[in-house]
């Protein structure tokens, strides 16, 4: 799926080559704002995590997140890359078998629909496992419209946005999807949402804290947010883990990712992991029997390269409540 943009433009602050970023990631401290773990504020110290193509990551001493050494925000960029995609070099390039289903084109798509729609099967039952009855759904990076497409098709009123006009007026003009070109944080839906899907769209956001927030706002009480991000297992890294540098400025593990969630105002309900590539998979002539076993462990032992956690607002208490929590529980029995 296509990203949803962060708030501050990439070319106001670096013109147009984003790898001029890298040079700035190595050496350009000092030249503004820089990332900061979102959880703990820019006070936390942090210590180096790995260094991947010349870029930096670095790991939160508070709470564990992983973040790009960086003061640039690149979500526009890679936008732009985006619409790189639907070549066939890059289904060819072994670099960017991985990054087929990355980029979600329509070729790929219309070429292993069955797959795709296989994997979106497996979301909805998620969604629905979590708690959503078939309301409104926001598809945040909805890119090309696929998903949204796939719940269209099931009588599902799906909607989605994403900052990429040119996948947005493909889906409109091919399909009559109900989708808009907005960042998130630009974005106000005319009624509140049952679910709200982000997939792949997290770990661009230069500030995923505020941006739940504002998700949060767009859920009714008992909806249901899924989001999925590429995963980490703490220090290890799942096999075809994409670290999208320069476009990924997050590193997200369940932990880590639960509490940027916690502190966004959400409880974890459940969470799972695939693998990404399978669409690679099948470009190679099928899963091999070794990637059919990595497929099966990813799903039983939860050790996949993408990670899916379904989420919840929490309860605010109320405001006429000025007990403490314990003495709550005590009285009426809730927690
Ligand atoms: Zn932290």
């Amino acid at each position: 799926m296509v990203a949803a943009a962060g708030s501050r433009p990439f070319e106001q602050q670096s013109g147009d080559n984003p790898f001029a970023l890298r040079a700035m990631a190595e050496g350009g401290k000092d030249q503004g704002a820089t990332l900061a773990c979102c959880v703990c504020g820019p006070r936390m110290t942090s210590r180096p995590y790995r260094r991947i193509d010349g870029f930096v990551y670095r790991r939160c001493k508070g709470c564990g997140l992983v973040f790009l050494a960086t003061d640039q925000n690149v979500a526009a960029a890679f936008y732009r890359d985006t619409t790189k995609g639907d070549s066939p070099r890059l289904a060819q390039d072994k670099a960017g078998r991985h990054s087929i289903e990355y980029w979600s084109v329509p070729r790929m798509f219309m070429k292993h629909r069955q797959v795709f729609e296989r994997f979106f099967a497996d979301r909805l039952d998620r969604l629905c496992q979590a708690g959503y009855s078939g309301g409104p759904l926001l598809d945040i990076g909805c890119g090309y419209g696929f998903f949204v497409k796939f719940l269209v098709d099931r009588g599902l009123p799906a909607a989605g946005i994403d900052t990429a006009a040119e996948q947005v007026a493909w889906a409109r003009e091919r399909w009559g999807l109900d989708l808009a070109v907005s960042a998130v944080e630009d974005f106000v839906p005319a009624a509140k949402q049952e679910a709200i899907v982000m997939a792949d769209v997290l770990e661009h956001v230069w500030d995923p804290v505020a941006v739940l927030r504002q998700v949060r706002q767009m859920l009714v009480p008992e909806g249901v947010l899924a989001v999925q991000v590429p995963n980490v297992l703490r220090g290890l890294v799942p096999p075809g883990h994409s670290w999208g540098v320069p476009h990924h400025l997050w590193q997200f593990s369940r932990r880590t990712l639960g509490r940027v969630l916690a502190e966004a105002g959400f409880r974890v309900e459940s969470w799972s992991t695939g693998v990404l590539g399978v669409i690679g998979m099948y470009e190679r002539g099928g899963p091999s029997r070794r990637e059919r076993l990595y497929m099966w462990l990813a799903r039983r032992l939860k050790i996949g390269n993408r990670l899916l956690v379904l989420c919840r607002p929490k309860k605010t208490v109320p405001a006429t409540s000025a007990l403490p929590r314990r003495g709550r529980k005590a009285r009426d029995g809730t927690d």
